[in-house]
């Protein structure tokens, strides 16, 4: 599933390709039952406008301009942003396809239908509206601490709560487990100020790490959990045996000889 880093690399798209461009179309792709898209009214408050800019919160992308619509995308578990150019097809799986004046086309492809697109006014008041905690790479050491550290429940359920800190989901709270060699059942709140400090700095190099590589994963070092995340896998810090069990109703990889 799509998390901070992931999500950034699908912003890129719209940066790198859609960009001060007038939008003639905002339309729904096939079979759009079961996912939340714009309706009409809303989908025309994108036409005429262009994205002169584009910003993410936590795993939501954004792209608007100062005075607005904004487009919302969360890409769900397997939603994608993909720039084409007519007169190419969109891809299957299509939800929402918005055209800009020419050829440029950007689509949402989402198979699953578990993303959803929505237009907002701004993104500060989204994020406001929809509660959601501090992005994961602006949020300070403090707040951090008080958030993870005031939590009476398992460190890897409080690392995925969108509502405390935005952006890390399954994947990247195995990786911020294994680093601090803590189980990922470990509750939050007995953790003490030392291990919270070094859990926020290994939250944000493991993050910006993966958001340098534009989420490509081969690209990261080979003792990292991601390259190894597989049961009955050797651990590459201690040699361990890589195992899973679910924790919070998610399915955590962790290696039970170096994480308790
Ligand atoms: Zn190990």
């Amino acid at each position: 599933m799509p998390e901070l880093p992931e999500s950034d690399a699908m912003r890129l798209v719209i940066e790198r390709e859609c960009l001060n461009r007038t939008i003639e179309a905002a339309e729904l792709g096939s079979n759009t039952s079961y996912i939340k898209l714009p309706g009409s009214n809303e989908r025309a408050r994108l036409v005429g406008h262009q994205f002169t800019r584009t910003d993410r919160h936590g795993k939501f992308i954004f792209a608007g301009s100062k005075t607005g619509p904004w487009m919302v995308v969360h890409l769900g578990m397997t939603g994608k942003l993909i720039a084409f150019d007519a007169p190419d097809e969109a891809p299957d799986h299509t939800k929402f396809l918005i055209r800009f004046e020419g050829e440029r086309r950007l689509a949402f492809r989402c198979p699953r239908k578990l993303g959803r697109v929505e237009i907002a006014d701004d993104p500060e008041s989204f994020i406001a509206e929809g509660g959601y905690g501090p992005d994961a790479l602006e949020m300070h050491r403090q707040d951090f601490m008080e958030r993870i550290g005031g939590t009476n429940g398992a460190i890897k359920s409080a690392l995925m709560s969108q509502k405390k800190l935005a952006g890390i989901g399954n994947l990247w709270s195995d990786e911020i487990d294994y680093r601090l060699g803590l189980d990922p059942e470990r509750t939050a709140n007995e953790l003490g100020e030392d291990c919270l400090s070094r859990a926020y700095d290994a939250m944000r190099d493991i993050l910006q790490a993966v958001l340098d590589t534009e989420a490509t994963y081969s690209k990261l070092p080979k003792d990292w959990l991601v390259r190894n995340r597989k049961k009955g896998a050797d651990c590459p810090k201690c040699g361990g045996t890589i195992a899973a069990r679910k924790v919070g109703g998610r399915t955590a990889y962790y290696c039970p000889s170096h994480q308790e």
